[in-house]
């Protein structure tokens, strides 16, 4: 059986989104730009999906712009935002601990001549609430600051930076990574105060292969892809209808129970916290004041990669780290400045409404044994 406690890599798709996909499919399978029924029908459908979705996230539905990915969102809103602001200066602010969805495309910027402030995290791993105020500057365009961050598991000061933006009368975008933190925590972009956030379909129970970039009414980013005209003009490109159908699904269906779901996931992380301490002297908990369902923790002396493997192979899955890192060390945990063996042997447990506690049984069953069998800092 298996226990997969990596949900902040990626989530089960559920089955709401996987009826809406096969219906998508199945019935739903015409061309939306197409003038015969079929395609009036698609229009029709995919116009109240982007409504579900709008209603999610407390905007409106023309602010719902369907993307590939969470990273393809935080691309298009960094170039966008910086295209935008091109007459007006070349500064970015951005943090150490953002995915890497958001620090290759503003490294790729530094190379262009862009000047970038990187903001480093507190020992609570979060970024100070009066640093971005701190950091701007009259020549700054664009803030790009993630809500919760994907390793850690901590919540970063949105709305403190998009109030620092307001008060210093900057004309600087703020750009949100909302990826990690959509249906784990309750927010709108709105609320927030962001110009856009970057939303991605597999870490809340959706396929991969969708997403959604919300652009506030009235900000004018160029166009993703140019073609046929599909979504506003401004990501063309037939829309992927299964995807959407299976998005806009797991969105109703995760908002619908997001309260429950964000209570049992704070009850599986105590309960793993409970167990960690009492059963695992030698593991340490990282973060225990973090987002639902990230439990950041490392068996120090022991590389996390073996670790991994010696759980999967007893059938638990965790990660060391983000999925993302394939191998290579943290970056968010160097940001962190944590000691070596604290570093190498960082676990990120990650939990999602159908964690149960048996699954924290098995992953504390594997870190037991592991303790007993492996010796500390075997590769
Ligand atoms: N941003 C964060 C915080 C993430 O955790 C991830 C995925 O791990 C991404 C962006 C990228 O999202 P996607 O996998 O949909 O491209």
């Amino acid at each position: 059986m298996l226990h997969y406690l990596d949900n902040a890599a990626t989530t089960p798709v559920r089955s709401e989104a996987v009826t809406a996909a096969v219906d998508a499919m199945t019935q739903w399978w015409g061309n939306p730009s197409s003038r015969h029924q079929l395609g009036g029908d698609l229009t029709a459908r995919i116009k109240e999906w982007r409504r579900q979705v709008a209603v999610a996230l407390g905007c409106l539905p023309e602010e719902v712009y369907f993307t590939s990915c969470g990273t393809e969102g935080d691309n298009w809103a960094i170039q966008g935002a910086i295209h935008m602001g091109r007459h007006m200066g070349k500064h970015i602010i951005t943090t150490t601990i953002e995915h890497s969805a958001v620090l290759a495309p503003i490294a790729q910027l530094e190379k262009q001549g862009y000047e970038v402030t990187y903001l480093t995290p507190n020992a609570q791993g979060t970024i100070d609430a009066d640093a971005v105020a701190k950091a701007l500057r009259p020549d700054t365009v664009l803030v790009s600051m993630m809500l919760v961050n994907n390793e850690l598991g901590t919540i970063l000061p949105v709305r403190e930076a998009a109030d620092a933006i307001f008060s210093a009368g900057s004309f600087a975008l703020l750009h949100c990574d909302g990826v990690q933190g959509f249906l784990k925590m309750p927010f709108t972009p709105k609320d927030l105060g962001v110009d856009f956030m970057a939303i991605s379909g597999h870490k809340i129970h959706a396929p991969k292969g969708i997403g959604v970039l919300y652009i506030k009414k009235g900000r004018k980013l160029p166009p993703m892809i140019q073609g046929g005209g599909q979504e506003l003009g401004l990501r063309s490109g037939t829309e992927p209808t299964a995807q959407i159908a299976a998005f806009a699904a797991a969105v109703t269906a995760g908002k619908e129970t997001m309260e429950r779901d964000i209570a049992h996931m704070n009850e599986i992380k105590a309960y793993a916290i409970d167990q960690i301490k009492t059963h695992l002297p030698q593991v340490q908990v990282l973060l225990e004041q973090t987002v639902a369902h990230i439990l950041p923790i490392s068996m120090g002396g022991y590389k996390s990669e073996v670790l991994v493997r010696f759980l999967s192979d007893r059938g638990v899955c965790v990660s060391s780290g983000s999925a993302c890192h394939r191998g290579k060390a943290s970056h968010v945990f160097g940001a962190m400045k944590l000691s070596k063996p604290i570093q190498d042997g960082v676990l990120r447990v990650s939990f999602s409404y159908d964690s149960t506690k048996e699954d924290v049984d098995k992953l504390i069953e594997g870190l037991q044994e592991a303790g007993k069998i492996l010796f500390p800092s075997l590769s």
